[in-house]
C-alpha cells in the first residue's frame, strides 16, 4: 500500500524541501519506489532534483487546474526508483484560481489516485502557506511530516498548522495523521539547540523522530548540483542522517 506524506510547515526555511529531496532519495536507496510532487511554486525541489525549469513543459499546475493526467507530468530522476512531478512559477496563480473551482480541495487527491499503485511512497513538498495548495496536499495525504528548525520560536506558528490539519480532518480527510515531527538544522555546539529539542519533545511527545538533522553545509550545497545528498557526498553527515531518517520512517510504517 502506498503511503502519501506531505512535508508541511508554513514557515519558510525550516527544511521542508531539503527533507523531501533527501528522504525521497534515501527511501529509493532502500528499495522503495518513490514519487516526489513539488507544489511549492518556487520549485526548489524540482531544481534540487536536477530538473531544469526551462525544460518543463507539463507540470503540477496543469494537473491541478487543467486536469491533465498526473502520469503525463512524471519525470524520472537520475536516481533509480525516484520520480518527480515538477512545478514552475505558473503554479503561483493556482491559489487564486482554485478558490472558484468545483471540488477544489480534492483535485490533487484524485490525480494521485491514478498513479498510487506504482509507488511505495509519495512525498508532497508544500509551499510556505496554508492556502488551497496545502489543503489539497493534506486532503490527498495519509500523514504529514512537520520539519521544525532547531532555533528560537521553533514552535511559533505551529498552532495554525495544527488547526488547519484539524479542519482538513473534519471536512475532507478524517484519517489524516501526523507522521512525525522532524528537528532540522540542529547545532550541538549551542545550549539553544538542546533547549529547543526539549521544548519540541515536550510539545509533540512520541511524534518527534529520534533522528535529528544537524546543520551540514553539504546539505545546502547539493541542490545547486541537482543531486540528493547521497549522490552528491555519500560520506557526509547529511547523507548518514537522512538515511537514518528513511529507516525510521520505514520502521514506523512496517
Ligand atoms: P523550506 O523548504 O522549508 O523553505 P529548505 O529545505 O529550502 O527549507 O531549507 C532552507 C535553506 O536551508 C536552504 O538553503 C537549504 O539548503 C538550507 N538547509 C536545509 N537544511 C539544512 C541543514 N540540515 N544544514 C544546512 N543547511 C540546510
Ligand atoms: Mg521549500
Amino acid at each position: 500500500m502506498v503511503r502519501v506524506i506531505s512535508l508541511a510547515n508554513q514557515k519558510g526555511g525550516v527544511g521542508k524541501t531539503t527533507t523531501t529531496i533527501n528522504l525521497g532519495a534515501c527511501l529509493a536507496e532502500l528499495g522503495q519506489k518513490v514519487l516526489v510532487i513539488d507544489i511549492d511554486p518556487q520549485g526548489n525541489t524540482t531544481s534540487g532534483l536536477g530538473v531544469k525549469k526551462v525544460d518543463v513543459t507539463e507540470d503540477i499546475y496543469d494537473v491541478i487546474i487543467n486536469e491533465m493526467p498526473l502520469a503525463e507530468t512524471i519525470l524520472h530522476t537520475k536516481r533509480e526508483r525516484l520520480d518527480i512531478v515538477p512545478t514552475t512559477i505558473q503554479l503561483a496563480g493556482a491559489e487564486m484560481e482554485l478558490t472558484s473551482m468545483m471540488a477544489r480541495e480534492t483535485r490533487l487527491k484524485e490525480a494521485i489516485s491514478t498513479v498510487s499503485a506504482n509507488y511505495d511512497y509519495i512525498l508532497i513538498d508544500c509551499p510556505p502557506s496554508l492556502g488551497q495548495l496545502s489543503i489539497n496536499a493534506f486532503t490527498a495525504s495519509n500523514s504529514i511530516i512537520i520539519p521544525v528548525q532547531s532555533e528560537y520560536y521553533a514552535l511559533e506558528g505551529l498552532s495554525q498548522l495544527l488547526n488547519t490539519i484539524r479542519l482538513v480532518q473534519k471536512h475532507f480527510n478524517p484519517d489524516l495523521a501526523i507522521e512525525g515531527v522532524l528537528l532540522t538544522m540542529y547545532d550541538a555546539r549551542t545550549n539553544l539547540g538542546t533547549q529547543v529539542v526539549n521544548e519540541v519533545q515536550n510539545y509533540f511527545g512520541d511524534h518527534v523522530y529520534q533522528t535529528i538533522i544537524p546543520r551540514n553545509t553539504r546539505l545546502a550545497e547539493a541542490p545547486s548540483y541537482g543531486l540528493p545528498i547521497i549522490d552528491f557526498d555519500r560520506k557526509s553527515r547529511g547523507a548518514e542522517v537522512y538515511l537514518e531518517l528513511a529507516k525510521e520512517v520505514m520502521k514506523n510504517n512496517a
